[in-house]
């Protein structure tokens, strides 16, 4: 035990799968951390499960509809955890003077104005929610820097390229390149993809995740959600930041320095190593995962992405090369194109023409701030559903 005072910390989507491994972490050091807030947006019972186990103060549902269910389920339990509901309530347990950390862990541009406050607010903010950071990069370094907190990620790729990244200087950064790892998804090996299912796309071969995130995975739009985010993060331009196909995910990223080393962090894939790392940083903490063994790891092997199948890629590096409001439509278009796949009114074939028609048809004018990026997210996700409702007879 260190004798570091206990953390307080607020989990922002805390029935989710990254949810699910902070807590297994935390649980490990009950003494290091104590919970104070834990959000979901319509699984009650699950958030009082959790609150319950964890004896949380605060409990937040996004549906504000369920606040008295919520309540009932705590009572029920026997918790002292106060309810709450609403999108107000989820900012508010963001900014909360009683945590200092926040776990940014929901899915989705809807996590972007508590993800948003827990930077203002000047927290330790462990980002997992990569949507909010795609829509808003400029906005969300902003907010970390006038806060004075601490961004750490805990995307698998961006912690291990943190970790590469760690005592380099400014110009040794500047001229670096970043070389995202991908997986490559169920679809690497698939040539038709005509007539894929929700569950074979959710079907992941080494990563178990939430839906939407599984479902990027396999379109590739993860890896260029990812780009994006890896730009915004370390402040490096998109043709510095390149993509291996590596389907073993045993490495989580890597950076090349100038001298020609690359340095790249490895580990079983398991979100605990990131996650751990985030809670603990500087200091490292057991996370649970288990340990990669080298001579029975098979060989490791890296490809090129094939762009022309995953068209998602190109679309991800245009809308970031083309700044602006380009990546709050790109997400937009994604995250419902997405949905109506999952809800089976969508083929998977359609997403990425949804993404590009999407692009070419909507330019609004760059954000100036949160209202300008909500305004533009919730007018892309209405034309979205308007091209996909023209696509379904
Ligand atoms: P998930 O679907 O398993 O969980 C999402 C959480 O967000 C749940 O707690 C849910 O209640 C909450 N939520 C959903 N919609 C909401 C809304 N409108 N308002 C408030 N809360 C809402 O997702 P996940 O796989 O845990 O992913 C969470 C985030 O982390 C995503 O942005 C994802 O891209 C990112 N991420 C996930 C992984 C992974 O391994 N799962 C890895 C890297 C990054
Ligand atoms: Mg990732």
């Amino acid at each position: 035990m260190t004798k570091t005072a206990a953390r307080s910390i607020t989990i922002l989507g805390a029935t989710g799968s990254i949810g699910a491994s902070a807590l297994d972490v935390i649980a490990r050091h009950r003494q290091r951390y104590r919970v104070f807030a834990v959000t979901a947006q319509s699984n009650v019972n699950d958030l009082a499960d959790i609150a319950a186990k964890f004896d949380a103060d605060v409990a937040v549902i996004g549906d504000p509809t369920l606040e008295r269910s919520l309540r009932d389920a705590l009572r029920a339990r026997g918790a002292k955890t106060r309810a709450h509901a609403g999108r107000d309530a989820l900012v508010a347990a963001a900014q909360a003077p009683e945590c200092d950390t926040v776990l940014a862990a929901i899915v989705g541009s809807a996590g972007l104005e508590p993800t948003l406050a827990a930077a203002a607010a000047g927290k330790r903010l462990l980002l997992a929610n990569k949507e909010s950071i795609v829509c808003a990069g400029a906005l969300l370094m902003a907010a970390v820097e006038r806060g004075g907190g601490t961004l750490l990620p805990v995307d698998s790729e961006h912690n291990a390229i943190h970790q590469c990244l760690a005592g380099v200087s400014k110009s040794e950064r500047d001229g670096a390149r970043l070389i995202l790892t991908a997986s490559g998804g169920p679809f690497l090996k698939r040539d038709d993809l005509d007539g894929v299912t929700p569950d074979e796309a959710c079907a992941h071969p080494k990563w178990v995740m939430g839906r939407k995130i599984s479902v990027d995975s396999a379109t590739l739009m993860n890896k260029g959600l990812e780009v994006i985010e890896a730009s915004w993060l370390f402040g490096i331009p998109p043709d510095r930041i390149d993509i291996v196909i590596h389907p073993q995910s045993v490495i989580h990223s890597m950076v090349e320095f100038g001298d020609g080393s690359v340095l790249a962090q490895m580990g079983t894939p398991d979100m605990r190593t990131p996650l751990a790392y985030a809670l603990a940083w500087p200091e490292r903490i057991a996370s649970g995962a288990r340990r990669l063994d080298f001579a029975n790891a098979g060989p490791l092997t890296f490809e090129t992405p094939d762009r022309r199948q995953f068209r998602c890629l190109d679309y991800a590096y245009a809308s970031l090369r083309r700044g602006g409001a380009a990546s709050v439509v790109l997400n937009a278009a994604n995250e419902i194109a997405v949905q109506a796949f999952l809800q089976e009114r969508l083929r998977f074939t359609d997403i990425a023409p949804t993404i590009e028609q999407m692009l070419g048809s909507f330019d609004p004018p760059a954000p100036n701030d949160i209202d300008d990026v909500l305004m533009i997210d919730r007018e892309a996700r209405v034309r979205a559903r308007e091209l996909i409702v023209e696509k379904v007879p």
